[in-house]
């Protein structure tokens, strides 16, 4: 039988695709590119803001018509959007077949097998921490970079954001164990992979027992795991997403700078530049708090750059509030971001608090600090013209296959011309000519 899988949402979301498809790949099914040439259509969804639901309530409500055509085929949807609203979405669409959701995803092989059996809808909603084990499968999907690979090290979130649906719909924060995740990771790069991004919705609480208290100086469970890791031969990168900002303590920042293999960029979630919206957030940080941890990583790492998460218009945000948030992306000088616009998300605190921001304003804020980050990444980009940079070769750029692109440690993209024998997966040394705002472009040395 033959499966196509639709990922929408964060890295997460996509480790959980590729897990899957490596587990119905054992058990004998083939993963394709073509919605059209499947037996099997999974879309693996996202609820953290409204417009990715309705993205895949659309897509999933078109694909009605290619089951007339088909009445044999199989349609699922996995993950938060399942966890969030699985049963109405059943009622609503009969043509759905199942609906899976976070904490029981490991079981979509024999969901598949019920289903193939008996036609019936079928919905997996409860679960437990099983899924954080079960899990370790992967594969290369179509469109993944064949050098590199995620390894998910927590699952769900302690920390409820008054905006945030994630600790909804992945349930509580669990960790794996420290060998667990260096044998995969050891199996990964005897299987080519050369740099890995550990993940987490709160990656840097990892082994902390789901305390959402900043651990004390001196105590870093994850700055434990990533000394182990930096010692796997022929894995040359490692990178996290997402650390929440208060587990940045002394420990874990001098790790960072003293581990080679861990790349010097740091997505360092903001939300917020003001006091008050962060505490309205139930944001356990100042950001005064936020500005040191940033000054205390840039001391440790002085090339570090960083990228963040920030949302715009959230409940009761004034024009000070906003300018502050502007304020603090002048100071920390980020080389990219994600500006979304607050969206009410039912059963989370904020979308009750009556002071919603109107539409329109949300939109000025997002275009400012777009602005804001281009000029931004563009002057920072200008500084690395005529320098040498490391990069991780990927392979032919995208837009131009003559080219190739890969990535330096702090995650700049490079283009350059490759020589005959320049392969993927390997480190090469490139010298910057000239820089956009998105690319660096060079020659290798
Ligand atoms: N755990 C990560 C952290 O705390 O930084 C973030 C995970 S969340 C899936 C990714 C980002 O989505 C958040 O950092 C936040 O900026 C954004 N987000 C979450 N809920 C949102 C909402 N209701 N409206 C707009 N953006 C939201
Ligand atoms: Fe959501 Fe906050 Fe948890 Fe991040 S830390 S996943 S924003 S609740």
């Amino acid at each position: 039988m033959k499966v196509f899988i639709k990922t929408y949402g964060c890295q997460m979301n996509e480790r959980d695709s590729e897990a899957i498809a490596g587990m119905l790949a054992e058990q004998g099914y083939s993963i394709v590119e073509q919605e059209n040439a499947a037996d099997i259509l999974i879309f693996n969804t996202c609820s953290v803001r409204e417009q990715a639901e309705r993205k895949a309530v659309g897509k999933v409500g078109i694909m009605k018509k290619l089951k007339k055509k088909k009445p044999a085929l199989i349609i699922g949807i996995m993950g938060c959007m399942a966890q969030n609203i699985g049963d109405k979405l059943l009622r609503d669409m009969p043509h759905l077949d199942f609906v899976i959701g976070t904490g029981q995803l490991h079981k979509l092989p024999e969901v598949l097998n019920s289903i193939s059996e008996d036609r019936k809808q079928l919905s997996l909603l409860g679960g437990g921490g099983e899924v954080l084990t079960s899990m370790g499968t992967h594969h290369q999907m179509p469109d993944a970079k064949k050098y590199q690979a995620y390894i998910a090290v927590t699952r769900g979130c302690n920390r409820f954001c008054s905006y945030c649906i994630v600790p909804q719909v992945r349930g509580r924060e669990i960790s794996r164990e420290i060998d667990d995740v260096v044998s995969e990771a050891r199996e990964l790069v005897a299987g080519g992979v050369r740099e890995i991004m550990l993940l987490g919705q709160n990656v840097a609480a990892f082994g902390l027992g789901g305390d959402t208290r900043p651990p004390p100086d001196g105590v870093s469970p994850f700055a434990c795991l990533l000394v182990e890791l930096n010692k796997i031969e022929e894995l040359y990168r490692i990178r996290f997403v997402s650390p929440y900002p208060s587990y940045f303590n002394d420990k874990l920042i001098n790790t960072l700078g003293s581990l080679h293999k861990v790349c010097h960029h740091v997505h360092l979630p903001l939300q917020s530049g003001s006091d008050c919206i962060l505490k309205k957030m139930n944001r356990q940080y100042t950001a005064e708090k936020y500005l040191e941890i940033a000054d205390k990583l840039r001391k440790a790492m002085p090339d570090v750059t960083f990228s963040t998460d920030i949302i715009v218009g959230f409940p009761g945000e004034t024009d000070e509030d906003f300018n502050a948030t502007h304020e603090m992306m002048k100071k920390v000088g980020y080389d990219n971001a994600f500006i979304f616009k607050y969206s009410p998300r039912t059963g989370t605190p904020a979308a009750e608090m009556t002071d919603q921001v109107p539409q329109k304003i949300k939109e000025e804020r997002n275009q400012i600090l777009l602005k804001e980050l281009g000029e931004c990444a563009l002057a920072h980009n200008k500084t690395y013209v005529n320098s040498i940079q490391e990069v991780l070769v990927e392979g032919p750029s995208r837009r131009n296959a003559k080219r190739w692109s890969g990535k330096t440690g702090t995650f700049k993209v490079v283009i350059f011309d490759p020589a005959p024998d320049t392969e993927q997966g390997k480190l090469v040394k490139v010298k910057i000519t000239r820089s956009t705002s998105a690319t660096l472009f060079g020659e290798l040395t």
